[in-house]
């Protein structure tokens, strides 16, 4: 086996100009969620060309793919792919490194075809991570229903092999009052404002009895159209985070009571809409991420500090709560250097980038290798799964 992972190391450093080329274009070309009809493009006509069986569109979203090398029934191993940009700063969330990493690992599983232990690698194209939830459409769409394993790395300032990511579920409440003249007749008048305030303040309040690992945090989205009339329309937006499903719902209840209690407070209607895009916590595995945790010490990557309190979301949240996933950070930027900045995004196309890339690439495709190599890996990480279940 040793054998077959050299030669699956020396096939990414084979291609590796090419992957940087690949990742260095998305990276100039960004594009927001769903639209990413030239990355998802340029990613299958690299792994066709590399020869792996490409679906364009799957699961009825345009610009998902999946990549297909079969020598045999099972297991699957899924290497997951994201290339969507964020709106005004571009690929500050280095999604163009995951991209090239993800094809990279496939291309170089093609190239050792012929020593491949038999099972199916598939690398499958995932839209819209940044907002919209692609991955949630795909599980939706029965792309995962035969998936074992699925793994994924994302661009950091420092390299971890783990980190909790928060389930998020958003609302969107609107309040409807009634418009009066502030100064002549207010009396006759119902604030929406008025309710919209109250339920920040409740929110603010729900706080203290929050456990810290979640999160609430909402905006203002129209708050009255102008000072000398009472506001008969108001709105406001939340997202509510928490690291247990459970916890989760149980929290987002919490805060639409705030809403509720507020909007009977005023005297307004309520109307509530929960987006449908859910992105659920990450369910950790162990036992899969100790056989990445080998490969990636195998090809040098060293883990950086821990990140305490940092914490996001994402829509892998959801494939881990279906399939066993791992979703190791790779360093991609000089440490201190925060997501979602312009100097994150610039940082995404240097030398340390291309570096990250190469061995994120490396480390994935030899991870997949050792799953095809020893079912009992694939049994062990499916039990971790299955066992942790009930207690998510
Ligand atoms: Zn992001
Ligand atoms: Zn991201």
């Amino acid at each position: 086996m040793d054998a077959v992972k050299k030669a699956v190391a020396e096939a990414v450093d084979r291609v590796a100009d090419d992957l940087e080329a690949l990742s260095r274009h998305i990276h100039d070309h960004p594009e927001l969620a769903f639209e990413e009809v030239r990355a998802a493009g340029w990613l299958a006509e690299f792994l066709d060309a590399h020869g792996l069986v490409v679906e364009r569109g799957v699961a009825g979203v345009e610009t998902a793919f999946r990549a297909t090398i079969e020598t045999g029934p099972s297991p699957t191993i899924a290497i997951l792919c994201e290339y969507d940009a964020l709106p005004g700063i571009g690929h500050a969330c280095g999604h163009n490194v995951i991209a090239a990493a993800g094809a990279g690992a496939g291309a170089a599983l093609a190239a050792v075809r012929d020593r491949l232990p038999q099972g199916r690698i598939q690398v499958i194209g995932t839209p819209a991570e940044e907002r919209g939830g692609g991955k949630g459409r795909l599980i939706q769409g029965g792309v995962f229903k035969d998936v074992d394993c699925a793994m994924m790395i994302h661009g950091f300032d420092r390299t971890l092999l783990h980190s909790d990511l928060l389930g998020i579920v958003r609302a969107t409440f609107e309040y409807t009052g009634r418009a009066s003249h502030a100064s002549a007749d207010p009396w006759a008048g119902i604030n929406a404002l008025d309710a919209c305030i109250q339920t920040f303040n409740a929110v603010s309040m729900l706080r203290q009895q929050m456990r810290p690992d979640c999160r609430i945090h909402g905006i203002i989205g129209s708050g009255g159209a102008a000072p000398n009339i009472i506001p008969e329309y108001a709105s406001a937006t939340f997202y509510v985070r928490a690291p247990r499903i459970d916890a989760m719902w149980e929290l987002y209840t919490r805060v639409v009571a705030c809403a509720e209690g507020a909007a009977r407070a005023a005297g307004v209607t309520l109307k509530m809409t929960q987006h449908d895009d859910v992105y659920e916590p990450f369910k950790r595995n162990q036992a899969l991420l100790d056989v990445f945790a080998a490969n990636m010490r195998a090809v040098g990557l060293a883990e950086g500090p821990p990140c305490g309190d940092r914490l996001a979301s994402s829509d892998i949240g959801n494939v881990s709560q279906v399939v066993p996933t791992i979703h190791p950070w790779i360093q991609v930027a000089p440490e201190g250097t925060a997501i979602h900045t312009r100097e994150f995004a610039l940082a995404a196309v240097t030398p340390l980038a291309r570096a990250g890339l190469l061995a994120g690439a490396k480390a994935m495709a030899m991870t997949a290798l050792d799953l095809l190599a020893d079912p009992s890996r694939v049994k062990a990480v499916k039990a971790e799964f299955a066992a942790a279940q009930g207690r998510r």
